[in-house]
C-alpha cells in the first residue's frame, strides 16, 4: 500500500512554509505543477516548477475563477492506477498521474471576518481547490492530499519513513481531514450566505465550524476538547483579544461566553453593568453610576462565590475598576476594551486572562443555539427576546412603582441567562440573591433567599437584602408557595411569564401579600 511520490500539484493561497516545503520535495525526487501565483512563488525561489496551464493546455481565466478544473487535472487525480481501462484512457489523452496534491483554499473565512463586501466574499469562494481536494481525497488509494499548512512536517516525516512513498494509513488519515476542510468550508459559505439572506434558521444551516484552537482537556481533564469558530461576526469569547494570561480552557471559555452574553444585555448608554460568573451562572450582576461601582455591587451579592470567577463588562475596562478586581482572584475579565492604565493594573497579575472584543453582542440578534444529545444535536434560535414595560401586564391590584419596575426588568434580563429553574432577587438595580438550578421552583427561592442571608450576614447588615426587593421568575409559578416564600423573604414585587393552572391562586397570594406582580407572557428556561 505504499505509494511513491513522483509528482505533486501545489495551488495554495497561504503561502506559509511553502517554499522549504516544495524544496524538501524537490530534494526527495518530487516533480512539482503548480497555479500562477505558486509557481510564480516557487520560481523565484529557484525551483524548477510545471504550470498547470501547460498541462492543460489552457491559460488560467476569468480571474482564476478557471484554472485547475480541467480533465488534465482531475483525470490524473482520480484515475485508479490498477485499473487499465483507466490507464489506457489516461494514456490516450495525454494525462499525467497526480500522486500528491497540496491545496489550501481562498481565505473565505477571513475575507468574511474581515468584514468585506458581497462581492469580495464571493470572489473568494474557492471553486477549483474544493473540487481537487475532493477528488485526491476520494482517490486516496492511490493519492496524497494535503490541505493544512501544519502537515508539511507530518508529510515529510512520513516520506522519510517510507522510502519517498506513503502509506496507506497516511492518506486516509489526510483523507479524512480533506474532508473536514470542505465541509467546514462549505458550512462557513452557507452560514454566511444565511445571514445575508436573513434566513439564519434552525432549518435550514448546515453546520461545521474551523478549528480555533485545540483545548488541553475539556469539562474534566480526561476529556479530549478543542474550540471551534463558526464564522459568524458576533463579538465574544470566540473572536477576543487576549492580553494576558494562560491558556483559556474549556470552562472558562464556556463561562466567559455567559458571562459576556449577560451583560450584553445592558446597554452601555444607559450606564455600565458587571456580571460574576462561575460554572455558568451569575454569582452578581449590578449596574452602577461607574464601572467599579457595578462591580463592587456585583460582588456583594455573593463574595463567597464571586472567588475565582470570571467578570464582564458591557463599558471599557478602566483602571479604578481593573485594581478593584484584583483584590480577589478572577479566572477571567472580558469587556468590550480596556484603558492602558486597566492593562498596567493586570500586568502585575500574570495568569489572569484580560480579553477585550471591541464591541458588544447585539443580545437581540438572531443566530442559532445548539445542544448535544445522544445520536445527534438539538438545534433552536437563540434566546433573543427582550421585554419592555409595553409589554408587561400588571395583574395585581397594586402596581408596581418606577423603581420595582425598573427592578423588575433588570431581574427579568439577569434570569434569562441564570439556569432553570431560576429565581432572581434584584434591588436598586443589583441581584441581592440568586436561585439557580434546582428542579422545584421553590428550592430556588429559598436559596437566593438564604444566600442573600449569609451575604448580609457577612456584610454586617441587620437585615436581609431581599426586604424590598424585585424577584424575576424564568417560568411561571405552578403554584401560590413559591409568592408566599418571596413575600416571607420580603419581596415586594413579582416578574414572571404567567400562564399556570394555578394563576388564580398566585395573583391571589400575591394580592393577600400586598405584592405588585407583573406577568411578560414569554419564558427563559435555560438547561
Ligand atoms: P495561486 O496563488 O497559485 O494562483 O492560486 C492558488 C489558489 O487557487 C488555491 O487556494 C486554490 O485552491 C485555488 N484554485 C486552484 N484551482 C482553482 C480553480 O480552478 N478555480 C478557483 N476558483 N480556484 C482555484
Amino acid at each position: 500500500d505504499r505509494i511513491p511520490l513522483k509528482r505533486a500539484l501545489i495551488s495554495v493561497s497561504d503561502k506559509t512554509g511553502l517554499i522549504d516545503f516544495a524544496r524538501a520535495l524537490a530534494a526527495r525526487g518530487v516533480e512539482l505543477l503548480s497555479t500562477g501565483g505558486t509557481a510564480k512563488a516557487l520560481r523565484e525561489a529557484g525551483l524548477t516548477v510545471r504550470d498547470v496551464a501547460d498541462a492543460t493546455g489552457f491559460p488560467e481565466m476569468m480571474d482564476g475563477r478557471v484554472k485547475t478544473l480541467h480533465p488534465a487535472v482531475h483525470g490524473g487525480l482520480l484515475a485508479l492506477r490498477d485499473n487499465e481501462e483507466h490507464m489506457v484512457a489516461a494514456r490516450s489523452h495525454g494525462i499525467a498521474m497526480i500522486d500528491l496534491l497540496v491545496v489550501n483554499l481562498y481565505p473565505f473565512e477571513e475575507t468574511v471576518a474581515k468584514g468585506a463586501d458581497y462581492a469580495d466574499c464571493i470572489e473568494n469562494i474557492d471553486i477549483g481547490g474544493p473540487a481537487m481536494i475532493r477528488a485526491a481525497a476520494k482517490n486516496h488509494a492511490f493519492v496524497t492530499t494535503i490541505v493544512d499548512v501544519g502537515d508539511y512536517a507530518a508529510l515529510l516525516a512520513e516520506m522519510d519513513e517510507n522510502d519517498d512513498a506513503t502509506s496507506h494509513a497516511f492518506r486516509q488519515h489526510q483523507a479524512q481531514i480533506a474532508y473536514a476542510r470542505t465541509a467546514a468550508y462549505d458550512a462557513a459559505v452557507s452560514g454566511w450566505m444565511a445571514q445575508a439572506v436573513g434566513e439564519d434558521t434552525p432549518r435550514r444551516r448546515s453546520f461545521a465550524g474551523t478549528l480555533a484552537q485545540p483545548l488541553r482537556y475539556g469539562e474534566n481533564p480526561h476529556q479530549a476538547a478543542a474550540f471551534y469558530r463558526d464564522g459568524s461576526d458576533r463579538p465574544g469569547v470566540a473572536s477576543a483579544k487576549q492580553w494576558q494570561g494562560k491558556e483559556l480552557s474549556y470552562n472558562n471559555i464556556n463561562d466567559t461566553d455567559a458571562a459576556f452574553e449577560l451583560v450584553a444585555e445592558f446597554d452601555p448608554a444607559e450606564g455600565p453593568a458587571v456580571a460574576i460568573i462561575k460554572h455558568a451562572n451569575p454569582c452578581g450582576v449590578a449596574r452602577g453610576a461607574s464601572a467599579v461601582e457595578a462591580y463592587r455591587r456585583a460582588y456583594d451579592c455573593d463574595r463567597t462565590s464571586a472567588f475565582g470567577g470570571i467578570v464582564a463588562l458591557n463599558t471599557v475596562l478602566d483602571g479604578e475598576t481593573a485594581r478593584a478586581i484584583t483584590e480577589i482572584f478572577t479566572e477571567v475579565v472580558i469587556a468590550p476594551g480596556a484603558s492602558d492604565e486597566a492593562r498596567e493594573v493586570f500586568a502585575a497579575k500574570k495568569n489572569l486572562r484580560l480579553l477585550t472584543t471591541g464591541g458588544l453582542p447585539d443580545a437581540g440578534a438572531a443566530g442559532l443555539a445548539f445542544r448535544q444529545v445522544a445520536g445527534g444535536f438539538l438545534v433552536q434560535g437563540r434566546d433573543n427576546a427582550r421585554m419592555t414595560r409595553a409589554d408587561l401586564k400588571v395583574v395585581t391590584r397594586r402596581q408596581p412603582s418606577e423603581q420595582e419596575l425598573g427592578d423588575l426588568l433588570f431581574a427579568w434580563s439577569v434570569a434569562k441567562h441564570v439556569k432553570s429553574n431560576a429565581i432572581v432577587y434584584a434591588r436598586d438595580m443589583a441581584t441581592v440573591g440568586i436561585g439557580a438550578g434546582q428542579m422545584s421552583r421553590i428550592d430556588s427561592t429559598r436559596i437566593g433567599k438564604r444566600k442573600s442571608e449569609d451575604m448580609a450576614e457577612a456584610l454586617g447588615l441587620d437585615q436581609a437584602l431581599t426586604i424590598g426587593s424585585a424577584v424575576a421568575s424564568d417560568a411561571f409559578f405552578p403554584f401560590a408557595d413559591g409568592i408566599e416564600a418571596l413575600a416571607a423573604a420580603g419581596a415586594r414585587a413579582v416578574i414572571q411569564p404567567g400562564g399556570s393552572m394555578r394563576d388564580d391562586e398566585v395573583i391571589e397570594a400575591a394580592d393577600r401579600l400586598g405584592l405588585a406582580m407583573v406577568f411578560t407572557g414569554q419564558r427563559h428556561f435555560r438547561h
